[in-house]
This record gives structure tokens, C-alpha cells and sequence, in this order.
């Protein structure tokens, strides 16, 4: 018998053992994974960004600890996670720029280190970057809805780094200095997670086989919902959490005598972003058309039409970020308010939830992970208090914590 059964292994699921371990959980710990090797899913299909500039608190506050944690990675676990602290950029149209001005005191007053940059000096940190568009011929004007940028906001703490290494790293760590109260599963795929009384009482494999456990801690990613509709928890029980597709894509930097080596994650017009990996580039753009579904094919023509269109406007040369390479992957995104719930269920006893991270789990991890085994320990969530809003019973009370700057 299993103190606890932890769904999924991902880097969610990894650093929650970890920090149960570490801060002295006791207990039996059985971790199912149903592929056959750790952190294969959202994790290391991520684009690796790492930023503290949020509009919530609780975000800002789970990302400063997060970066902080990754930022000391190495030295803690003796690993490196390709940890690269260049920033991050947002470029902004006239029409939101106000709002960001009228927000930096906040950002300010948590302790978030962000900085406005005018147009022209956004040039220092993307070599060449046009902010206007007098340069533009008629016919792009025509078919582009580009505007001028009037402004960047730059965060010097912001990061990118490499997901999957920490997650395997949580797991492996564990496993050598908990031998006797860790084990790990592959292949194993839950089916159901079963209930008697409220409560949990276990699980079932994929064939049949029933596994016996007080808690169950959920961190399926993005098939989390799935597992709770195959358990037969009731729809108005359930949590809001769908997944949807998002693509990245490895292109060539542009042709233009410069280094986009060590730029900052760059957010420019239309929610198109990309960041350096090595000499070459990874691009996104959250498709807001896309609706929820387990497909991740990704296109070309999405990025040709409604991506790279775009860096030509801001970067000369960049009709040479042809593509390399591209994968589709899911967010489990919260649909009512674009956060996580981290918490127990609140009408199912030992059912712990960690999921539904809208594109921001792996930067959130260290600080996630720390605290649902609080919750899990203690019953409440203690070094990041604000986390405590995170919970599950806010969808129903309509508590909602929502945040607006997401990619
Ligand atoms: C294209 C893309 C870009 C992204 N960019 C960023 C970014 O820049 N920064 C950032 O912070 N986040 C980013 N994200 C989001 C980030 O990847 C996720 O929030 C994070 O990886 C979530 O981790 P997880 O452990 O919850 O999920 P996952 O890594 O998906 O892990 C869940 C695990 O559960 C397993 N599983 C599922 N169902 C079962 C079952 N029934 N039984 C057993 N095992 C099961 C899966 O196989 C998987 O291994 C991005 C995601 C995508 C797709």
C-alpha cells in the first residue's frame, strides 16, 4: 500500500516529490507515468521561458521564487539546465502602452525588476529592430494590421532554460537520496482514480489492475480533466481545464550581419515571440483560433503566413528565418481564469490537484511543486501564501484570479 499515487511525471510531478522528500514527508510515494521515459509531454515540448512580469501577484510571486531557484540550479544539483538569464521583451502599440506604464509601480513594488524602453533604443537589445513602419511598402501595410511600437518593457530577471532536465533531474534526485520511500513507474497508465465516501482509495492501471493508496496527487498536465471525466466525476465537480495546441518553431536568425544570439525572449506585433537557441531561433504565436483538442500537428503555413510576415517587419533579413524544425504540443489551460489549481479537491478527500498551468508550468514548477507538498503535508500552503488563491474551490466561488499577460 502507497501513501500517496502521483499521476503523470512531468515536471509538475517532479518537483512535487522532490520538495515532499526534502521537507521530510514520510510516506510511500508511487509515481505512474504512462510513456516510457519521464518528462516527455508539455515539458520538454516547451519553449523554456522563465519571466517574473505577470498582472497577478500570485504569479509574480511563484515566478520570482522560480527563477531564483532554476538561477541556483546548478550549483544545488550540480546540473546544468541551460539556464540563460537575457530577459524578456514586450514591444507595445500606442493603444496598450498606457496601461503598462500606469502598471510599473506595481511591478515595482513586488520587487519585479522591469524597465521602459523607447523605440529606438530597443535596438540595443535586438540588433537592428524597426519600431516604425515608414519603411514598409504599401502592399505589406495593406495586408499587415502593424502599427508603430511605442514603447518595450524590459525584465532583466526573465530567463530561458531547458524544462526537461530539471524534471528528470527532481525525479532522479529523489530516487538516489529516498531509495526505500520512491518508486517509479513507466508504461503505467491510469485509467481511473477511484473513490469510495468522497475520498480516494487508489487507482487503475491501463489492464485492469487495481493500485491502493489514501492520496492521490493529480499532475497529468493536460490530460488531467480526461482522467477525472474516465473516474466518473460529475462535470460541476470537475475542473476547467482543457488542452489546446501550440506550436514552436526552429527557424534560421535573420541574414543581416548580426547576433540574435543572446537576445531577450522578444514579444512583437500579433503575440508573435522567439528567442534564441544557439545560433538559430525558436518562434511562437498562441493561435487563438485553436480550439481544445489532443491534436498537435503542426503547420508551415502558419508560421509563413502569421508569423514570419511579422519579423519582417521588425528585423531586416529575417525572410531567411526559414524553418528547421517544428512540434505542437498542449497547455492545459484553465479556461476561467489562465491559472493554476493547485489544492485538494474540494468534495473529494485526498484528491490533491496540481494542474492547469496555461502555458506557464514549467517556469512555475519549483514554486508549484513546493506548494502543493505543503498543502499535502500541512494542509496549507506556507513559504508563498499567496498561492493559497490558486485553490480549487475558487472556480465554484467564483473567486477567479485572472491573469492577462499570457502568450
Ligand atoms: C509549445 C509549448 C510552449 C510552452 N512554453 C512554455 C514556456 O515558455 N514557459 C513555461 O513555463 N511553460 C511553457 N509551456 C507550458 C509547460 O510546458 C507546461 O505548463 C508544463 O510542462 C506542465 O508540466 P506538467 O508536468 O503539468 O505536464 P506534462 O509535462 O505534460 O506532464 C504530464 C505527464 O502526465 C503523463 N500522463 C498523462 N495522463 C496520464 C495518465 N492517465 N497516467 C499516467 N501518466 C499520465 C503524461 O504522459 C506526462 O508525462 C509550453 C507548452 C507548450 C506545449
Amino acid at each position: 500500500m502507497h501513501d500517496i499515487i502521483v499521476v503523470g511525471g512531468g515536471i509538475i510531478a517532479g518537483s512535487a516529490v522532490y520538495n515532499l522528500l526534502e521537507k521530510g514527508y514520510k510516506g510511500k510515494i508511487l509515481v505512474l507515468e504512462r510513456n516510457n521515459a519521464l518528462a516527455q509531454e508539455s515539458t520538454s515540448l516547451c519553449a523554456g521561458g522563465m519571466r517574473n512580469i505577470w498582472s497577478t501577484e500570485v504569479n509574480m510571486k511563484m515566478t520570482c521564487y522560480s527563477i531564483d531557484h532554476f538561477k541556483n540550479f546548478k550549483k544545488n544539483f550540480g546540473v546544468s539546465i541551460g539556464f540563460e538569464q537575457n530577459g524578456y521583451l514586450f514591444t507595445y502599440y500606442e493603444n496598450n502602452w498606457h496601461n503598462i506604464v500606469d502598471f510599473k509601480p506595481k511591478w515595482d513594488q513586488a520587487g519585479v525588476n522591469v524597465e521602459l524602453i523607447p523605440p529606438e533604443n530597443i535596438k540595443h537589445f535586438v540588433p537592428d529592430f524597426k519600431p516604425g513602419i515608414k519603411h514598409l511598402k504599401d502592399e505589406i501595410l495593406k495586408t499587415l494590421p502593424v502599427s508603430p511600437i511605442v514603447g518595450g518593457l524590459f525584465g532583466k530577471d526573465c530567463a530561458i532554460f531547458n524544462a526537461t532536465t530539471p524534471a528528470q533531474t527532481y525525479f532522479i534526485f529523489s530516487k538516489e537520496r529516498y531509495s526505500s520511500q520512491i518508486d517509479i513507474k513507466l508504461n503505467k497508465e491510469v485509467e481511473k482514480i477511484i473513490f469510495g465516501n468522497g475520498e480516494v482509495k487508489g487507482v487503475v492501471v491501463r489492464g485492469g489492475e487495481e493500485i491502493l493508496s489514501d492520496k492521490v496527487l493529480l499532475t497529468a498536465g493536460a490530460w488531467s480533466r480526461q482522467l477525472l471525466d474516465n473516474s466518473n466525476v460529475p462535470e460541476d465537480l470537475s475542473i476547467p481545464v482543457v488542452p489546446i495546441k501550440r506550436v514552436l518553431y526552429v527557424i534560421f536568425p535573420p541574414k543581416n550581419n548580426n547576433d540574435y544570439s543572446k537576445v531577450p525572449l522578444t514579444i512583437i506585433d500579433d503575440g508573435v515571440y522567439f528567442r534564441p537557441e544557439g545560433d538559430n531561433l525558436v518562434a511562437g504565436r498562441a493561435d487563438n483560433k485553436q480550439g481544445p483538442g489532443f491534436d498537435t500537428k503542426p503547420s508551415k503555413s502558419y508560421y509563413e503566413n502569421l508569423m514570419n510576415l511579422y519579423l519582417q517587419v521588425r528585423i531586416p533579413g529575417s525572410e531567411y528565418c526559414r524553418i528547421q524544425n517544428m512540434w505542437g504540443g498542449l497547455y492545459a489551460i484553465n479556461t476561467e481564469d489562465h491559472n493554476a489549481l493547485i489544492g485538494e479537491h474540494p468534495d473529494f478527500k485526498n484528491l490533491f490537484i496540481c494542474t492547469g498551468f496555461s502555458g506557464h508550468g514549467a517556469m512555475e514548477a519549483p514554486a508549484a511543486g513546493l506548494s502543493i507538498a505543503e498543502i499535502i503535508e500541512s494542509g496549507e500552503v506556507r513559504t508563498i501564501p499567496e498561492v493559497k488563491q490558486l485553490n480549487v474551490q475558487r472556480i465554484r466561488n467564483k473567486e477567479l484570479i485572472k491573469e492577462t499577460i499570457v502568450i
